[in-house]
């Protein structure tokens, strides 16, 4: 059978490039559509665009605490358009340089939306259709909005990048990751704003002593966080503002609602289900640990398998998946001990079982603690501590969970992740030189 290419991938995000690039270093006729962006939602509108927001944000804690360390920072003032329009010709930097590594891997990009029309054929929104041996889905996954009345009134983080100038009130409706990122980044550019989720608890997945410092810490900062805040409805007042209803009658009044309740995979109008494809009850991809569908021909990586939603997860599905077809290397991907970081103020990171896991799974768990004040906040009279936590395998010694809330928490857990992931003991961690003054020697100084 000869088909117009070996592979055709749909999506260009973070696992569909990698997936092309690598299936077309092994020799594949490679094909990608995409109907947005090349570079997908984390290059796009999502962890690049965000970061560069947290980074641009902070400033007004930094200028205002450079003060103490000698510096006149007065009469510093703040241009939202400024650092919107800066950060949008970064995204489009980044967005040429994903293009020309498709080019010089020889991958024909297709801008515009593909769907599947039979297991080895594509077709294109101008009504062309192509054949290929293998399709990959890397779709992706897009903000959800809830069914409410006045759900139309509020934005999501697709919108959130380019707005027109910074609201004077902001409501952030769930409390996950993009919720406590952007509560930090719009509190810290002068945004008076109120964090609202439906139940009692927030980023369930990580360890809930650090997230109840990231509520105190973000309370005290001035963000109005809310639970039990069920959001039945959204209404416009006369004067243009928001009314979130509670549900508890505890309504706020509101300039932008933002939406951050999760993403669901996208395969919506996709024609997965007309050729046989299984999708579970999300509407995700089911495939195999192969990244396999029940549809030889049809392979799925990142988020539109609903597996762990995270950029560098997406990048060895895809990787791996075209090392299996096209580099006859077969292998699967280790989900175990995935270091994650929540980049709000102050950041929160993770690896391994928090508390709560361990003891739920464990008979000897041993939990050690730092909780400190850094030096930095220290001299500039800020009182914001930060809180490490080691879990620890009683049984073996093993450090099984590191969770961290700090400045620079991402940073220093990725290294420390390392030792995580290679299982080492808390033996290990004590018998290393601390490496001072620093706020990671905390890890290697716990009692
Ligand atoms: P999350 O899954 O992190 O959080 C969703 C939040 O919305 C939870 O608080 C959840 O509450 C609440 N929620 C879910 N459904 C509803 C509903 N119908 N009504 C009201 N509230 C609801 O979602 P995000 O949108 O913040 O992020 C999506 C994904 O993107 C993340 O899971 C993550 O994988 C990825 N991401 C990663 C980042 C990083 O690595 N730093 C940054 C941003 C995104 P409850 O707990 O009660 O279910």
């Amino acid at each position: 059978m000869n088909y117009d290419f070996d592979l055709f991938v749909i999506g260009a995000g973070s696992g569909g490039v990698r997936a092309s690039r690598i299936a077309a270093s092994h020799g594949a006729r490679v094909a990608v559509a995409e109907e947005y962006r090349v570079g997908g939602t984390c290059v796009i509108r999502g962890c690049v665009p965000k970061k560069l927001l947290v980074y641009g944000s902070h400033f007004a804690e930094d200028l205002a605490d450079a003060r103490r360390f000698g510096w006149d920072t007065n009469g510093a003032t703040f241009d939202w358009p400024t650092l919107r329009d800066n950060v949008a010709a970064e995204v489009d930097r980044l967005e040429g340089l994903y293009g020309q590594t498709l080019g010089n891997n020889k991958v024909e990009i297709f801008l515009q939306r593909a769907t599947v029309a039979a297991p080895n054929l594509v077709r294109l929104a101008d009504g062309r259709e192509i054949s290929a041996k293998h399709i990959l889905i890397a779709t992706g996954a897009w903000p959800a909005v809830p069914a409410i009345p006045g759900a139309e009134y509020g934005i999501t983080s697709n919108e959130v990048f380019h707005l027109e100038k910074l609201p004077k009130r902001a409501v952030i409706a769930g409390a996950g990751y993009i919720a406590n990122e952007f509560a930090g980044i719009f509190h810290e550019l002068g945004v008076e704003v109120t964090l609202v989720t439906r139940g009692d608890k927030m980023l369930r997945s990580y360890d809930q002593e650090i997230v109840e410092k990231l509520v105190g810490i973000s309370r005290g900062k001035g963000i109005d966080v809310r639970f039990d805040f069920k959001c039945p409805a959204v209404r416009k007042q006369a004067d243009g503002s928001l009314l979130i209803e509670s549900g508890n009658g505890d309504d706020v009044e509101t300039d932008l609602l933002l939406f951050a309740i999760g993403r669901v995979p996208k395969t919506k109008d996709l024609g997965l289900e007309a050729v046989g494809v299984a999708l579970d009850g999300d509407g995700a991809v089911i495939v195999d640990a192969h990244n396999a569908t029940n549809v030889p021909s049809i392979h799925a990586v990142g988020d539109v398998t609903n597996r762990v939603q995270l950029t560098p997860v997406a990048i060895r599905e895809g990787h791996a998946f075209a090392d299996r077809v096209f580099g006859n290397n077969p292998r699967t991907i280790d989900y175990s001990a995935i270091p994650t970081a929540v980049f709000s103020n102050p950041p929160i990171a993770g690896v391994g079982l928090t508390e709560e896991e361990a003891r739920a799974t464990l008979s000897d768990v041993k939990v050690y603690k730092s909780d400190f004040r850094a030096m930095k906040n220290v001299l500039a009279g800020r009182n914001e501590r930060a809180l490490y936590k080691m879990i620890v395998d009683g049984a073996t010694d093993k450090v099984i969970g590191l969770h961290l809330i700090g400045p620079d928490s991402a940073e220093i857990l990725q290294a420390a992740a390392i030792a995580v992931k290679a299982g080492l003991t808390k033996q290990d961690f004590d018998d290393t030189v601390a490496l001072h003054p620093s706020m990671a020697e905390e890890l290697v100084l716990m009692k």
